[in-house]
C-alpha cells in the first residue's frame, strides 16, 4: 500500500507508547509505527508493545480477517494500556499478514500466514 492511499482520511492521530508513536486507524485500518528517528518496523513496534503479553487462547471468531484469533492477556494494568493505541473492536492491520484489535482487555490477533502464526503461537 502507498503512503498517498489513505482513503479519505486526511491525517492520523498519533498516540504515544513509551519511545514510540502509533497511529491506528479504524477508517482506513491502517497502523503506522514511529519513533524520534522515524519509521519502526511493524515486528519492532508489535515487540516493544505486547512482546510481554501472554497467548492465553484462541477464539474461533466470526467476522475476523482469519479463521482462528490469537488472545493475548496483558501482565499488567500498565501494559493493558498499550491497548488503547488502538481502536476497540476494530481489525486493524498492525504488519503485513498481521491483524491486530482488542476489547479493552486482552488482545486479539488475526493471521493468515502459517508461519507467523506458528512464531506467534511458540510465544515471545
Ligand atoms: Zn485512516
Amino acid at each position: 500500500m502507498k503512503l498517498n492511499q489513505l482513503n479519505g482520511c486526511q491525517e492520523h492521530n498519533q498516540f504515544p507508547v513509551g519511545d514510540l508513536l502509533v497511529s491506528a486507524c479504524d477508517k482506513c485500518r491502517r497502523v503506522e509505527w514511529r519513533s524520534r528517528d522515524g519509521e519502526v518496523d511493524p515486528s519492532e513496534g508489535m515487540a516493544a508493545l505486547f512482546g510481554s503479553f501472554e497467548l492465553v487462547g484462541t477464539l474461533d471468531a466470526l467476522g475476523s480477517p482469519a479463521p482462528e484469533v490469537l488472545v493475548y492477556a496483558p501482565p499488567s494494568v500498565r501494559k493493558r494500556r498499550n491497548l488503547l493505541a488502538f481502536p476497540k473492536r476494530v481489525w486493524v492491520k498492525a504488519a503485513p499478514d498481521l491483524w491486530l484489535t482488542h476489547d479493552g482487555e486482552n488482545l486479539l490477533l488475526a493471521t493468515n500466514h502459517r508461519l507467523l502464526f506458528e512464531n506467534l503461537t511458540r510465544g515471545a
